[in-house]
């Protein structure tokens, strides 16, 4: 898979892309990041990449000449038939990073790695001319709900989740199915021989609390059930930490969540605790 990342601060990624997983996926050839440097694209003295907005106001706006130029450059053309239906073709997906885009998340980090090629096209000052958007994007995507300097770093949160979920970059193929937010039970078909995961897949819920030695850290004691070697057991209070995790700090992930007859009581039983 490759990225193609149009900026106006290649350097901003050098360290980010130059570490761990993201660093061992690029030599063992499964993903190319190419960095373009938007100023390459610009033909006067000053190279200048941003103007005054039209209807004032603050700051500035990245033009759209070099970002077109820069866009064609990768074999990106204007896109066909009207306006924001066009995709980049099959395999390809022009992104804009935007605070005004639709946000990103696993699922979508899922989509994105079954493609060939991610172009990502990274804002910075007030945004970017609109048009660039409407001729050349498939999509504007946001990282969150805050506001960034700049799209590069919601360029390398959207690189790594997506390039880690490529078969073969993590050590263990199916390790990002158990994580948070990973696959319901019902779409995991891989057995991980004689490893206790939670109940199953997470299936929309976050992720069980882990622990590693020591047993003791700081006067608290890892939990007794993971120390017994009771597989079956192991599971179920994995399920549960899930279950509990999630109803603490996103309780709104539940409404959609994947959940067993089980799951729904323990619910019930975690939340007539609370009051
Ligand atoms: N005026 C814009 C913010 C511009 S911030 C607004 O209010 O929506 C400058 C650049 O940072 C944007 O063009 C975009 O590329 C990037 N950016 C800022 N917040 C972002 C977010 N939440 N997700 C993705 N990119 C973001």
């Amino acid at each position: 898979m490759r990225f193609d990342i149009v900026t106006i601060f290649p350097g901003f990624f050098e360290s980010v892309f130059a570490q761990g997983i993201v660093r061992r996926a690029q030599t063992e050839r499964l993903v190319e990041i190419r960095l373009h440097d938007l100023r390459d694209f610009t033909h006067d003295r000053h190279r200048t990449v941003d103007d005054r907005p039209f209807g004032g106001g603050e700051g500035m706006v990245l033009k759209p000449e070099p970002l077109a130029e820069a866009l064609e450059a990768l074999g990106i053309g204007v896109k066909q038939g009207s306006e924001g239906a066009g995709e980049q073709g099959s395999g390809t997906r022009v992104i804009l990073l935007s605070a005004q885009g639709r946000v990103f998340t696993q699922a979508l980090a899922r989509e994105l790695a079954a493609l060939e090629r991610v172009v990502l096209v990274c804002g910075r000052y007030e945004g970017v001319d609109e048009r660039i958007n409407e001729l050349y994007c498939d999509m504007e995507l946001s990282i969150g709900d805050y506001v960034l300097s700049g799209g590069e770093p919601a360029a390398a949160v959207v690189v790594d989740a997506t390039m880690r979920l490529i078969p073969g970059v993590l050590g263990n193929e199916a390790s990002g199915e158990f994580e948070s937010f990973g696959a319901a039970d019902a779409q995991i078909d891989v057995d991980v021989e004689g490893v206790p995961r939670s109940q199953h897949g997470a299936g929309g819920l976050l992720d069980y609390p882990h622990y590693t030695r020591p047993a003791e850290f700081g006067g608290l004691v890892a939990p007794q059930v993971l120390l017994n070697g009771d597989h079956a057991e192991i599971r179920r209070w994995r399920r549960e930490q899930q279950l509990r995790k999630t109803l603490k700090n996103r309780p709104e992930l539940l409404e959609r969540a994947e959940l067993s007859a089980e799951d729904v009581r323990t619910i019930d039983v975690l939340r007539a605790g609370e009051r």
